[in-house]
């Protein structure tokens, strides 16, 4: 369950972090123009559930309760990231001095190892900070899970700090307490996340100008203490962040979940597979399967990007939007699919597909192999489409190998796209 910031705030301040000073949390642009002095310089941040809010118009700085206001008036009611923007937290700016930091601790899902994580180029970059300058982030793995940070940890995490900040060598001694304390927040709320990004340097000491807690929903039972807190009843439903995938699926109408991380880096020896299968359950069946079959055959080899529900009777536009999604999906090399006619029908299924390759094709969008079988309902006239089309547009569906009816079982089907992907880009 992910916290709000102005929650996340105020449990980090509780912890002993210095936040800025908050005004309030608006719902309305004229309250906000009240609340806010001629000359204050504030923050106005949307509270929505989701991570990159400043990159999106989520977070804009104004001078007096005039500019505030027009902003609020902006900011409220639109979308940040596909999530409708409701409430905003308003706080003081903060002047920073001596640079940006990034702290947050976490869980390595792997081991269950704690991991804290530090950098002093902090602020809305640092996943590219992550991928461009390694040398500025400092990740140590803690196997003992213990309550508090151990003391020497602390000192080499706050010692980097310290010396990537152009104001940290003053701070040292502060940094190391922040360190500490959001390692200790994270523990004690049994949290799966607890970050700060940006942690700014400023005169008086650091500030958390942002703050992000994602609560381990199954420890939840042991946080009554921290709902009561919060003035929370209940568990709210946990939200993740969705990806840019994720988002163009709702907006079609299907459900689509992403295998891989957003800033995956594609492994150039490996074949990815993007799935459009029939039902949720095919769904999961296909991915197992192409993972097996890449284990079994093809020295794990093959990646299974995503699962697709296609299920219950999607238009033939939509049929195409899932193609176009997973074309225009960078690491996809192959595309497997598999129509199970029941309610949906093939025929429909056919002519989604035939119409998304002779798109793409026309308009010389990028298209990777599509291999995969059609069963069940409105199939004699899905085959009678597909025959036609084959012969009036033979260039444009060159690389799609659609098998019609059962004489062959899936798993073959997926077992000879893969050989062919992996043939066809010249791969061993
Ligand atoms: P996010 O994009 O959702 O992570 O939202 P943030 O709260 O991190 O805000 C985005 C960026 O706005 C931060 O990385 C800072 O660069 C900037 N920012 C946010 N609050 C303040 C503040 O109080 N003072 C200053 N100087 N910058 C701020
Ligand atoms: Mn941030």
């Amino acid at each position: 369950m992910r916290l709000y910031e102005d929650e996340a705030k105020r449990v980090f301040e509780r912890e002993g972090l210095a936040v800025p000073r908050p005004v309030g949390v608006f719902e309305s642009a004229a309250d906000v123009g009240k609340a806010v002095g001629p000359g204050a310089a504030v923050m106005l941040k949307a509270l929505v559930l989701i991570g990159g809010r400043g990159k999106a118009g989520g977070v804009r700085r104004a001078a007096g309760g005039a500019e505030a206001a027009a902003l609020a008036s902006d900011m409220l009611g639109r979308r940040i990231r596909g999530y409708p923007v409701e409430r905003l937290l308003v706080e003081e700016a903060v002047a920073t001095t001596g640079g940006a930091a990034y702290v947050g601790v976490t869980m390595n899902p792997a081991d269950f190892n704690v991991a804290v994580i530090v950098s002093p180029a902090g602020g809305v970059d640092i996943e590219q900070a992550a991928r461009e300058t390694p040398e500025k982030i400092l990740r140590v793995e803690l196997a003992a899970n213990e309550a508090a940070l151990p003391d020497a940890e602390a000192s080499r995490l706050a010692g980097f700090l310290a010396a990537g900040l152009p104001g940290g060598a003053a701070q040292a001694g502060a940094l190391k307490t922040v360190v500490s304390r959001v390692y200790a927040a994270f523990q004690k709320y049994d949290c799966k996340v607890a970050e700060i990004n940006p942690l700014l340097i400023t005169g008086s000491g650091p500030v958390a100008a942002d703050a992000k807690i994602v609560l381990d929903d199954n420890g939840l039972f042991r946080q009554g203490g921290l709902f009561r807190f919060l003035g929370l009843t209940t568990a709210r439903h946990d939200i993740s962040e969705p990806t840019r995938n994720e988002i163009r699926a709702r907006a079609a109408g299907f459900k689509y979940v992403d295998l891989l991380a957003e800033d995956h880096v594609k492994d150039p020896s490996k074949l990815y597979v993007g799935l459009v299968p029939g039902g949720a359950g095919y769904g999961i069946f296909s991915i197992d399967e192409v993972g097996g079959i890449g284990d079994r055959f093809f020295g794990g080899r093959v990646v299974p990007v995503n699962f697709m529900d296609s299920g219950g009777g999607p238009t033939v536009a939509m049929v195409g939007e899932m193609f176009d999604l997973l074309f225009d999906y960078e690491p996809v090399d192959l595309v497997i699919t598999s129509r199970f006619g029941g309610i949906s029908s093939c025929d429909v299924f056919i002519r989604g597909l035939v119409g998304c390759l002779r798109e793409r094709r026309r308009a010389g969008q990028r298209v990777v192999p599509v291999v995969g079988r059609m069963v069940g309902t409105d199939l004699p006239s899905a085959r009678e489409f597909l025959e036609r089309a084959k012969r009036e547009t033979p260039v444009e569906l060159e690389d799609m190998h659609i098998t019609v009816g059962n004489r062959k079982i899936m798993a073959e089907i997926i077992r000879e796209g893969i050989r062919f992907a992996f043939d066809r880009k010249g791969w061993a």
